[in-house]
């Protein structure tokens, strides 16, 4: 279960996260919407530490992440601490950011080698059986430049899956795709989905949502401005902020 209590981020003078309360539950799939600079991407990367939070707590299954607390007092973990608790949370960009000199296997199998020091043969043996997952079997010993955009998100989920995470937080994982590739990573995700996995998605893909989505958000200006089940909040927003956003998006 991931916990956000009263989660505060600024840049300077910029407030972008004003008190975020959020509680995702383990095996569900969290869809986050809003328009352009309301705080969506720096809300992933605050789970995973990525951005330093001014105030709030961020818990994923009870621990809590990138501080440990003394009294009521916070003193923030080490960078190999931090790391590890990184490890347990997948991130999937929307740039792919895959090794450009590593094929898609030694992709999927560096960070496990390096990060978490398994086993070679077996993190190999394993890597492979991931790009079958995403069905690329065929595209192990390729280099990234050798692939489509759809391919190289999907080998960037099978290197996510290969830490065998908590949960994976997706930034926009289709935006960056033409269009014709978009249906083949989201199949992925909703592979995943049924799966069990614990994930939350930015995404403006409305049919992704309400089809895998258990949970809907709406951010507007660093606030959870609606939240509830793809249903109520895509056919029956209560606020007006949300219904012109999904105007434009649907
Ligand atoms: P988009 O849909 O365009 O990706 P977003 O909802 O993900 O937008 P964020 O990337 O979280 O928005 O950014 C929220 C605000 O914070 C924006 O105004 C952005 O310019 C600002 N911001 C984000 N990161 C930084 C940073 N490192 N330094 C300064 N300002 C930042
Ligand atoms: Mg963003």
């Amino acid at each position: 279960m991931i916990e956000l209590t009263g989660v505060h981020k600024s840049f300077g003078t910029l407030e972008v996260l004003r008190g975020i309360d959020l509680t995702v539950e383990s095996g569900t799939v969290t869809v986050i919407l809003g328009p352009s600079g309301s705080g969506k991407s720096t809300l992933l990367r605050s789970i995973n530490h990525l951005e330093k939070i001014d105030r709030g707590r961020v818990r994923v299954d009870g621990e809590l992440i990138g501080y440990r607390q003394a009294g009521d007092k916070l003193h923030e973990l080490g960078e190999r601490q931090i790391l590890k608790q990184r490890a347990k949370i997948g991130f999937v960009f929307q740039n792919f950011n895959l090794f450009p000199h590593l094929t898609a296997l030694e992709n999927v199998a560096e960070a496990p080698i390096s990060a978490l020091r398994k086993n070679k043969s077996e993190t190999y043996e394993r890597a492979r059986a991931l790009l079958g997952r995403v069905g690329l079997a065929d595209k192990a010993d390729v280099y990234p430049r050798q692939l489509s955009g759809g391919q190289q998100q999907r080998v960037a989920i099978a290197r996510a899956l290969a830490l065998e995470p908590r949960l994976i937080l997706f930034d926009e994982p289709t935006s960056a795709l033409d269009p014709e590739l978009v249906g083949e990573v989201l199949d992925v995700l909703r592979d995943l989905a049924a799966a069990g996995t614990t994930m939350i998605v930015v995404t403006h893909e409305i049919g992704f949502a309400r089809e895998a989505a258990d949970t809907v958000i709406f951010m507007d200006e660093g606030r959870i401005v609606e939240q509830g089940p793809p249903a109520r909040v895509l056919d029956n927003p209560r606020h007006d902020r949300t219904r012109t956003f999904l105007s434009k998006v649907l």
